[in-house]
């Protein structure tokens, strides 16, 4: 099966912001074992902003909002891919880095050397992980987020299912924090879910549960199974695609 794979941020750091390289290896053994029972994976990977705030906390000059986002994505996205290749060249797996902008999506020409790009990759067993490009895209050149850009992704991939891998459980029916609620473990095409959705974010990264689900639904609507779950439990990823009843998640059906 063709799987995209997206891992928020708030997956891969710690309270204290730095790069929970621990995790990062837990889930790359995971997506080692999945490849070895025959899954193709596209993986999308934020984290480059967070790593690089972490790395650069001797910053004090005044910088604006802008700057600060292209300096530490400059930075951090150099040792979130160094992290990756090293982990999974202990596995003999080979990766590639692929930073892209909205304006991939649109143009066509860049749209076509982009899907290009990715095919090669796949064919040629090489793990394709790709991020935004933030060092160049600013305000309304940039995705709402990475989920956006991971349902773009599992559709230009033709993926057959996108897991989108965040610090909660799935999409609670209310306040996830309430003991009496719980996750509502599969979603019809079409349902309407508006009232369930926590409209407050964690801190990490930019997307939050309302852009989720409203990616979930439109990805889902393009015939991918969509799954969000917590990146932070022991062994998701191998349990999702071989345990899935007794898994903990949302899933959008298609
Ligand atoms: N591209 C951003 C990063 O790598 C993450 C965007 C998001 O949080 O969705 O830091």
């Amino acid at each position: 099966m063709r799987l995209t794979i997206k891992i928020g941020s708030n997956v891969l750091t710690r309270k204290d912001g730095s790069l929970d390289i621990t995790r990062m290896s837990a889930l790359v053994d995971q997506i080692a074992e999945l490849r070895n029972e025959g899954h193709e994976i596209i993986l999308v990977s934020s984290g480059a902003v967070a790593s690089g705030r972490s790395e650069l906390k001797h910053i004090t000059s005044d910088l604006d909002s802008v700057d600060k986002r292209q300096l530490f994505s400059a930075v951090g996205q150099a040792k979130l891919i160094n992290h990756y290749f090293d982990l999974f060249r202990d596995y003999g797996i080979n990766v590639g880095q692929v930073l892209t902008t909205k304006e991939n999506f649109s143009d066509s020409e860049h749209r076509k050397n982009q899907e290009n790009c990715i095919r090669v990759m796949l064919e040629n067993e090489v793990i394709p992980i790709v991020n935004e490009n933030d060092t160049v895209s600013i305000t309304e050149l940039m995705f709402t987020d990475n989920d956006e850009l991971s349902g773009l992704i599992a559709q230009m991939t033709q993926s057959q299912t996108l897991i989108i891998l965040s610090n909660i459980d799935g999409i609670y029916n209310g306040d996830p924090a309430d003991k009496n609620n719980h996750v509502i473990r599969t979603i019809e095409p079409g349902k309407d879910i508006s009232d369930y959705i926590q409209t407050t974010k964690s801190s990490a990264g930019r997307g939050g549960m309302q852009s989720k689900s409203s990616v979930a639904q439109k990805t889902a609507k393009a015939g991918i199974n969509v799954i969000i779950a917590n990146g932070k439990r022991e062994n998701i990823l191998t349990d999702l695609m071989n345990n899935r009843e007794n898994t903990l998640c949302t899933e959008f059906l298609c």
